[in-house]
């Protein structure tokens, strides 16, 4: 390998989508694709931390510069993908090819390229970075079955003082290299109702769960937040998007549930809207949290993403997106440091058949990433 081609970010996006890191019913497997790149950076003077969850389910943490009064500059992104979907690839989804501008691959887009763009950046700068307050790389298993490898790593506390002193956080999510100062947290409830079964013929000898569950259902339909947009995340959401019940079709019922997926915007509280759904819904009703993850949001004005919008972006004002991320998880454990959402995949792209990433946008993300690790250590 010659120098040159350890910072090129497409060759290492590629050799990322050869490994296949499909995230799928609880398994995973992003060992290989963690320890290969610990021995990159670690060859560069990384110190690096390998965090296992589960078999092959591994996390990396790694961190270069020197311990000052100055805080360290952190770069996170997951190297798991979703599954490939029912629908046939016209691409090989693990080949890595490149055609008309474009990489194929699961994970080209979300987000295999952001990962690569930024440790290219990171070793190329690695000289650098030693002399001063450095930078820290994130890179998790377990993200797309609801940041499992995040809430392990921020758990785990051999791993703190490399956590230790960061000062803002950059998240390689597909953005199409646009920043993004937001992102909605989510909350995903079950709501579920018992009864008492009896067989269908004799009805009154039994307690429905579904004619339980179905007015309680129906309440949540115009469900409002009664806030006012978000200026920067617009409005929360409330969506029903599973319901089961029932034993067949000439049993009373005696279970029944529905899930709930909200999504909030900054300053709402989550056990706050819990506890407004309880009342709502009724005794009758019980409700479990499945998924509980903050709303990620920094000021647009705060300074540091100013510069990273003028390195970026100059003269437009970041975004906000609905999608949620493992910041939701590290911004807390790291004390709230500026956020930003920047990458080179594209968020349309996160998720579908024939994923891939425009070949440019990587070599640009990298970009991005050198001019704000240079701003970060003047
Ligand atoms: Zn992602």
């Amino acid at each position: 390998m010659n120098a040159d081609a350890r910072y090129d970010p497409v060759a290492l996006t590629q050799t990322l989508l050869r490994m296949n890191t499909v995230n799928q019913d609880g398994r995973g497997n992003e060992e290989a694709c963690s320890r290969h790149l610990a021995e990159l950076v670690s060859a560069a003077g990384f110190e690096c931390r390998l965090a296992d969850f589960g078999e092959r389910r591994t996390s990396l943490v790694a961190r270069i510069g020197r311990r000052t009064a100055r805080p360290a500059l952190a770069f996170t992104g997951h190297v798991d993908t979703v599954p490939l979907g029912a629908s046939p690839w016209s691409r090989d989804p693990f080949g890595g090819e490149i055609a008309d501008g474009r990489l194929y691959g699961r994970g080209a887009s979300d987000m295999k390229s952001g990962v690569a763009a930024f440790v290219t950046a990171a070793l190329e700068l690695a000289a650098m970075l030693r002399e001063g307050p450095g930078v820290v790389l994130i890179i998790t298993a377990g993200e797309e079955s609801g940041c499992e490898g995040a809430l392990h790593v921020v758990r785990q506390p051999e791993l703190l003082p490399l956590l230790d002193g960061i000062g803002a956080l950059v998240v390689a999510e597909p953005t199409g290299n646009r920043p993004l100062a937001a992102h909605k947290g989510a909350l995903w409830l079950r709501a579920a109702a018992k009864g008492v079964t009896a067989h269908g013929s004799m009805p009154e000898r039994g307690d429905n769960a579904i004619y339980k569950l179905a007015p309680a259902l129906l309440q949540l339909r115009d469900y409002d937040f009664g806030l006012p947009p978000h200026p920067l995340m617009g409005k929360p959401t409330l969506n029903v998007g599973l319901i089961a019940g029932g034993l067949n079709i000439n049993s009373v019922p005696d279970a029944a549930s529905f899930t709930i997926d909200i999504r909030s915007v900054a300053g709402q509280d989550h056990a706050a809207i819990l506890n407004e759904l309880a009342a709502l819904l009724g005794p009758e009703i019980a409700l479990e949290t499945l998924i509980d993850m903050a709303s990620v949001h920094t000021d647009p004005r705060d300074p540091w993403m100013r510069r990273v919008t003028e390195l970026a972006t100059p003269g437009e004002e970041p975004g906000s997106v609905a999608y949620f991320t493992d910041a939701a998880i590290l911004r807390p454990a790291l004390g709230n440091p500026p956020t930003v959402i920047l990458g080179p995949g594209e968020a349309h792209m996160a998720h579908q058949t024939d994923e891939y990433c425009l070949v440019e946008r990587i070599a640009q993300a990298k970009e991005f990433y050198r001019r704000i690790i240079v701003d970060w250590m003047r």
